[in-house]
């Protein structure tokens, strides 16, 4: 298929309208830039796309490497291994998948004192899926508070992957359920302000359930090879 030459301004746009359409308040759009070329996400960034999402470290830092030109703020939304916390305390912006007290400390000690706090977002498992990671929400809070008492990171909210039911009210609930997690955590701590979810399939009804941020790949770059 060929593109037109203004495919990704027309993307992109078509993405922040039905974001905006869709959400009460404004609401982030994180890029997913995994399998992306370095080409491509500058060419998102010159458009005015400021965050990014990569879910493989190494993946990250080389297009980091590409684009350090760039004022991207760099999102890891993939698993992080306890051998990488270095690599990402020291190369991201947000952490949005959180889902070990063990990890927390490691963090902590590598964000560099010069840069600000690391964003950290805790990923919840709302189905109970064995092969996915996260925490179960009745161990959100513990793991929070090991967030919070760390100056060099700063706990912004919760992120989730719910179960792509077909039915879509039951994935409306599965929203539901989360935005009720993310409002009893922000009791709890007052810097509390991000809940991510929603992806291409779905992210409408997320922001319609009230998603503060979205993370978007296919619908903005097209299917992954
Ligand atoms: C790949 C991925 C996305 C984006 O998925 P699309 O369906 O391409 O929008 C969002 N979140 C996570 C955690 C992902 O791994």
């Amino acid at each position: 298929m060929t593109e037109v030459a203004n495919a990704p301004f027309d993307r992109l746009t078509a993405i922040r309208t039905r974001i905006a359409a869709a959400s009460a308040a404004p609401a982030t759009l994180v890029a997913v830039s995994k399998t992306q070329p370095a080409a491509r996400v500058r060419e998102l960034y010159r458009l005015g796309q400021t965050a990014f999402g990569e879910n493989y470290v190494q993946e990250a830092l080389a297009k980091q490497r590409d684009l350090a030109d760039c004022g991207i703020k760099w999102h890891l939304i993939g698993p992080l291994q306890s051998n990488k916390c270095r690599e990402v305390a020291r190369h991201f912006d947000w952490l949005q998948t959180l889902d070990r007290a063990k990890l927390v400390p490691l963090l902590a000690r590598e964000r560099p004192t010069d840069a600000p706090p690391l964003n950290v977002l805790v990923q919840v498992n709302l189905d109970d899926e064995d092969s996915k990671s996260g925490v179960a929400p009745a161990d959100i809070d513990a793991l929070a508070d090991r967030v919070a008492a760390e100056p060099r990171l700063r706990l912004r909210g919760l992120m989730a992957i719910p179960k792509p039911w077909p039915d879509l009210t039951r994935r409306g609930a599965g929203f539901r359920a989360l935005r009720a997690l993310f409002e009893g955590l922000r009791e709890r701590h007052s810097g509390v302000d991000t809940l991510s979810m929603g992806m291409s399939e779905d992210f409408e009804l997320a922001l319609a359930e009230g998603a503060t941020m979205v993370r978007v790949g296919s619908a903005l770059f097209g299917a992954r090879a």
